[in-house]
Formats: C-alpha cells, sequence, structure tokens
C-alpha cells in the first residue's frame, strides 16, 4: 500500500538535482538533499520511540531542518504538530498534555522551561535550534540517509493543528492525508503553479498558510522556494528578482507598501501574490495594484479546512471579496438559528463541506459535534454574504457580532465606513458590555501616519450613514490594533480591555 501525502509531496524530490529551497544567505538545498534531511529526521524519529500513529509536537524556528521534520513525520504515518514559536511554556504545556506526544521537539533557549512540560505529559524533549544545531540534528545526522515510506491511507492522520484560539482554547484539528492533499491539487492547478515558480516563502510553517498552502504547493508542483527565517522586508526585496510568486498576509503587503524600494520594477517579472488568513483592505488592494500593476488574489481559508474559496487567477479579483468556491469544495450561507440555507445576498454563516474538512476535533466530541454536521458540512464561524456571481465576502466572525438592544450590527459594515475616513488607516469595532443595551458599539481608528483624524466629523459622518443602533457609544483613537502573528486583529483582547468602558 502506498502513502497518499508522502507519494505525491516528497517522493517525487527522489534525485532533484535543482534548488528546492533557497537561503537568505544564497546557499541552496537541492529536492534530492531535501529528501535526504527528510529521511535521516525519519530514522531519528524512530530512535525517539515515534512510531506510526503517534504525535510529534514542534516548537522550532523556521528551518530547512524544521521542514524536514514535517516530511518525515508524514514518511513515518506519525502526526505532525507545529506549535506557534510565541507560545509560551504554560501555553506549551496545554498542547502537550492535551495531544500527549511522543516527542517534543523544541529550541535549546527554551529546553530549560520546556523539560518540566515534556516530563509532565510523558514526552521525550530533543531539541533544535534556529541555527540547526541541538539534541535532534545531532541524532539525525547519525541516521541513514533513506528511510522506506510506511503506508498511509487517504484517511490517515497527518497533522494536528491548533486553531488560533482567538475567541477561546485552542482545538486540535485533525487533518488526513486527503485533506491537505486534495487541497494542494486544488490550489496548485487553480493558481497556475508549476515546477518554474519560485515562491518567495516568508510565512511561518506552524500555520496552515505557510506550511500547507504554499509549501504543500511547491512540494506537489516540483517548484522552489526562497525560505525567509521571517518576515525580513530587506530580504524580501532583494530576494524578490528571484521570484515568481509570493503568498502573505495582508501586513506583508501593507509593511512592502510602506517601503519606497518595493516598485514595478521590482515586481516585473512576478506572476502571483497571494493573500489570506486575514481581511485585506480594500485601500491595499487598491494601492498595490497602483503602484506594482498587480492584483492581489484573496483567499479565505482556516485551520480547519485549509482553503475554501479563491479569487480566479484569470478574470476579475474582486477586492473586498475571497473570490467564489473552489473546485470540490462546497461553500453556502446559512441562518446561524436553524441552520436552514439562505437565499443570496443574505448575510449568515459560512459553512464548507468537501474533501478539504477535518475529521473533528483532537478528544473534543463535543466541541465536533457542534461545529461539524453529519451532513459534512462545517460550521465556520464567519459570517458572510455572497454576490450574485457567487463571490464571497466575509462579514467577521459570528462572535465578533455585536447585539446591541436586541439588534444585531456587524462590525465591518461600521468599519468600512471608519476606513474610508480623512487620516484613517484602519479601525475596530467591537461590542462590549452596556447597562441599558446588553452591549454597545465601541469604535476605534488607527490614525494614518503622521495624521489626527477628526473625530467629531467622522462621528457626524457615522450619524448621517447609519441607523441609530449601529452608530458607536464611543470613537476612539488607538496607535495600532493588536493583531496576531498571522495579522488577525485581536477583537477578544479589545473586548477585554474596555470591557468596562460603559460599566464603570
Ligand atoms: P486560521 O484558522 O488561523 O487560519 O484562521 C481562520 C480565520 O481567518 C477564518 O475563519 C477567517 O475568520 C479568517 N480569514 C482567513 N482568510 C481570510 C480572508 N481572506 N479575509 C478575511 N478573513 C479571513
Amino acid at each position: 500500500m502506498p502513502n497518499t501525502l508522502y507519494d505525491a509531496l516528497f517522493a517525487p524530490l527522489q534525485g532533484t538535482t535543482r534548488p528546492f529551497l533557497i537561503l537568505p544567505d544564497g546557499d541552496e538545498i537541492s529536492g534530492d538533499g531535501f529528501l535526504s534531511m527528510i529521511h535521516r529526521a525519519a530514522g531519528a524519529l524512530v530512535a525517539c520511540g515515534v512510531g506510526t500513529g503517534d504525535r510529534v509536537a514542534v516548537q522550532v524556528a523556521k528551518t530547512p531542518t524544521a521542514l524536514a521534520v514535517y516530511g518525515a513525520a508524514v514518511a513515518l504515518g506519525a502526526i505532525f504538530l507545529p506549535l506557534n514559536s510565541a507560545y509560551t511554556a504554560d501555553e506549551v504545556d496545554y498542547f502537550v498534555g492535551n495531544a500527549t506526544p511522543k516527542l517534543l521537539l523544541a529550541d535549546g533557549a527554551k529546553a530549560a522551561a520546556l523539560t518540566a512540560v515534556a516530563m509532565r505529559h510523558g514526552a521525550r524533549l530533543e531539541t533544535l535550534n534556529a541555527d540547526g544545531l541541538g539534541s535532534f540534528a545531532t541524532l539525525a545526522a547519525s541516521q541513514a540517509a533513506t528511510f522506506t515510506a510506511v503506508d498511509r491511507a487517504p484517511d490517515d492522520l497527518a497533522a494536528f493543528l491548533y486553531t488560533s484560539g482567538t475567541t477561546g482554547r485552542s482545538k486540535g484539528a485533525m487533518l488526513t492525508h486527503d485533506n491537505l492533499l486534495s487541497n494542494a491539487r486544488v490550489l496548485a492547478s487553480h493558481w497556475r503553479f508549476s515546477a518554474t515558480d519560485v515562491q518567495l516563502h516568508a510565512l511561518p510553517i506552524f500555520h496552515t498558510h505557510g506550511l500547507f498552502v504554499a509549501t504543500n504547493i511547491a512540494l506537489l508542483t516540483g517548484g522552489a522556494m526562497i525560505f525567509l527565517p521571517g518576515l525580513d522586508i530587506d530580504d524580501m526585496i532583494r530576494l524578490m528578482p528571484r521570484a515568481t510568486s509570493m503568498m502573505g498576509v495582508p501586513t506583508f503587503y501593507t509593511r512592502l507598501l510602506d517601503d519606497p524600494r518595493f516598485t514595478r520594477e521590482l515586481t516585473a517579472h512576478m506572476r502571483l501574490f497571494v493573500s489570506g488568513s486575514a481581511p485585506l483592505l480594500a485601500e491595499t488592494h487598491v494601492q498595490f495594484e497602483q503602484r506594482t500593476g498587480h492584483r492581489i488574489l484573496e483567499r479565505y481559508g482556516m485551520t480547519e479546512t485549509n482553503m475554501n474559496t479563491s479569487n480566479p487567477y484569470e478574470g476579475d479579483r474582486r477586492a473586498g471579496t475571497v473570490g467564489t468556491a473552489l473546485r470540490g469544495t462546497e461553500v453556502i450561507v446559512t441562518d446561524p438559528a436553524t441552520g436552514a440555507r439562505l437565499p443570496q445576498g443574505e448575510v449568515g454563516m459560512i459553512e464548507v463541506r468537501g474533501p478539504n474538512v477535518f475529521k473533528g476535533y483532537w478528544q473534543m466530541p463535543e466541541k465536533t459535534r457542534e461545529e461539524l454536521r453529519d451532513t459534512g458540512f462545517f460550521i465556520t464561524g464567519d459570517l458572510g454574504q455572497f454576490d450574485a456571481d457567487g463571490y464571497l465576502t466575509i462579514v467577521g466572525r459570528q462572535k465578533d457580532l455585536i447585539i446591541t438592544g436586541g439588534f444585531n450590527v456587524y462590525p465591518k459594515e461600521v468599519e468600512m465606513i471608519l476606513d474610508d475616513q480623512p487620516g484613517v488607516l484602519e479601525s475596530a469595532v467591537v461590542g462590549v458590555p452596556h447597562p441599558d443595551f446588553g452591549e454597545a458599539v465601541l469604535a476605534f481608528v488607527v490614525p494614518l501616519p503622521g495624521q489626527t483624524p477628526d473625530l467629531a466629523a467622522i462621528d457626524a459622518t457615522l450619524r448621517a450613514k447609519l441607523a441609530r443602533f449601529k452608530q458607536p457609544k464611543a470613537l476612539e483613537i488607538l496607535p495600532a490594533l493588536p493583531r496576531n502573528t498571522m495579522g488577525k486583529v485581536q477583537k477578544a483582547e479589545l473586548r477585554a480591555r474596555y470591557a468596562d468602558r460603559f460599566t464603570a
């Protein structure tokens, strides 16, 4: 029996002398060289006592060896569990306790803090540092450069990806070989990836965007990646002339636009810029096209489902929308209260079904039942609306919906007006407790650099444009919005920070 994911993504690297990874210092790792790294890492996993079906938790810097551990886990049929490198030891304790991995791979700098975590949950601890060294690297170096992949069927688990937990405790989304492979295949063809593509890869590899979307596509199509350890604008600008494509979160695009070296000439040979993981401001989309001539292609997905919708490669890439359902994936909008399908044009819960949808949350059957219907539809928690051409617009998370005096306020409706006001870079609207209304609308604006928005004028505009119940009870200036590493605005943090704004 074959190994579904390994055979499609990693086996083809055999004998490939072309570069697969191009590093910022100019070093290159060929496809075959990377496969040897995978095999040695697989040998090291076995030496650490990891077997097929075991979990491997990995909280390390983004390095070629770290990526090879992903391939090694797939080859061995172990379940890869990457963790955000920003998590504290207390947070890692939760994940290790929840997933009970055989092995916890950590940066040497964190080993002291994580030893107790590993011991408490019966995991073995090995180190892999940002410089590629560490006890695991030493162990891998002594292993054979060949490894026979273990048989794995399409429905076998490949990875647990914990949700980013912006609204509660993280849950381990169980993703199968076929969840990952089917999505990579659809995306590679939708976005026209081929062996001639070189991706400028500056995303983290602990998240679905950088690991499964970007990396799996490069592997599947035999392309290469310029593999940057993180978001470094100097390196991105320096190396962009060698790339053909880039996937980024909106922050990448705003940061590049802030830099005068980012010009039309620099991007002349690029064929594709993809954005996702957080909403791209329509203004960024427009500015980017004015500066470079490229229209950013926005898509929509999440940890539990990989990618669901995308703007077209050829055809109309519409700013402010996330495009149409990907081939093989059904996307519907339903009444959040009843689950009944809503007519086109109405705002409701986005639900998704297809081969990309995960198998449930690890050891959380109740959460799984709440969010994954018997019919196979996953209730995403995102609210959205289809236009007449099937383009989906995301209105926001349901948990961010504000109910004030019994009326629903979609933050995005207010934010879109705020974003258009003079002197405003961006905005966030949240609901916070209010003694009369249950919740009150609270709005924040972030000024454009060097400008001071006229709050009284903005307030007057809001009053003219919005029904009274949607008008913010207070409007304040913030220097920046709180964001997580994927660029998502942390509305829960804003709500917590201003919880007693109207009750104190
Ligand atoms: P994560 O599981 O961390 O990838 O987060 C997934 C969530 O990010 C989705 O449920 C959406 O709320 C949000 N998201 C992803 N892509 C987009 C997008 N293009 N526009 C707006 N929100 C997005």
